[in-house]
């Protein structure tokens, strides 16, 4: 066997769940459902771009499974099956095993086969691609958000986001919240069965991996609306020791257009509004109501003195 089909042997190849045709050959087969489709997604993490060349490989290994994962939940479908294109600058077999480890660990908890991929040297480069199933006409897409639609989110905003402002020096945390928030960074925990629960609830949903108003600006754009949202219903900071004042502009930025909290925003008709309060309670997972869709085009967050906030950062974009 060759060097490069041992690797793939030992660190990528794992007994499958939802699959006919695994790792090993030429390619995998999947058979899917009566009445279903196939959603599919991947998402690249790049050194240096997404994460730091000596960040923790087991971290690495769950996170780059589940942003992909992330992106099922917010189409509301149930992720399923995912290749992984790897380049490593070198055969570091230490690394090697604790990368798949958090990768398996996330495969695991989200009931996902690694079906496939492609190993190659190369700058660290890391690349998924997530399929899973959601009943034919059921996917929950962007552009299906309505005029005084309410918009909600999930969890709370701006953890990972102080975790990385205190890794790149720009804000010291005390260490016991850093330790808290740098687990919202390294090891997000993707909304599936909220996803899940919305295909019959929402018209829209996204999830917020590049800032809440560049990503819900995805939705206005998409149902060609707009939208007010309230910043003093926004939740944020999910630390109680260390309450975050929202008056000031820094932690403001972070709640509204720092990325990486995989969390849901999605649009619902006023009259869900109770029955996604009981979802909230049935799931364990806080949502909140934070604004409302509205006709006029255009995104208008009111401060907490109620006056009109002039946004300078909506969120993170590679190319400007
Ligand atoms: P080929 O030369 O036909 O492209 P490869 O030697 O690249 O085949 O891959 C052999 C098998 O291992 C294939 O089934 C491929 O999908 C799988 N594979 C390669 N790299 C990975 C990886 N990083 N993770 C999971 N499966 C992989
Ligand atoms: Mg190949």
């Amino acid at each position: 066997m060759t060097p490069e089909f041992n690797l793939i042997k030992q660190h990528f190849t794992r007994p499958t769940r939802n699959t006919n045709l695994g790792v090993g050959d030429d390619a995998a087969l999947i058979s899917i459902g009566t009445g279903m489709e196939l959603a599919v997604s991947a998402d690249m993490l790049v050194v240096g771009t997404h994460f730091f060349a000596n960040c923790h490989p087991y971290q690495l290994g769950w996170k780059s499974l589940a942003v992909n994962i992330s992106d099922m939940a917010a189409m509301g479908a149930n992720p399923k099956w995912a290749t992984l294109a790897i380049a490593l600058p070198e055969v570091n077999q230490v690394w090697l095993a604790e990368f798949s480890r958090g990768f398996f660990a996330c495969a695991d908890a989200f009931n996902v086969d690694l079906i496939g991929g492609d190993t190659t040297r190369g700058p660290l480069t890391i690349s998924v691609q997530i399929m899973g199933e959601v009943p034919i006409g059921k996917a929950i897409k962007r552009n299906g958000a309505k005029v005084n639609d309410e918009i909600w989110i999930s969890g709370k905003l701006g953890d990972a986001t102080l975790a990385l402002r205190h890794i790149q020096g720009k804000l010291i945390l005390p260490e016991d919240v850093f330790v808290f928030c740098a687990k919202a960074l390294h090891t997000p925990q993707p909304r599936v069965a909220l996803g899940l629960a919305l295909q019959d609830i929402a018209n829209s949903a996204i999830d917020i991996s590049d800032g809440l108003l560049a990503d819900l600006d995805h939705i206005l754009e998409q149902s060609k609306i707009g939208a007010i949202l309230e910043l003093k219903n926004i939740p944020h900071c999910s630390y109680t020791g260390f309450p975050i004042d929202l008056h000031d502009e820094n932690f403001r930025t972070m709640v509204l257009a720092g990325g990486d909290d995989y969390e849901l925003c999605f649009t619902a008709p006023l009259e869900k509004h109770t029955e996604i309060l009981k979802l909230s309670e049935s799931t364990k997972l806080p949502l909140k109501c934070i604004g409302h869709i509205t006709a006029n085009t255009g995104l208008i967050v009111h401060g907490l003195q109620n006056e009109i906030l002039d946004i300078k950062e909506t969120g993170f974009d590679h190319f400007s």
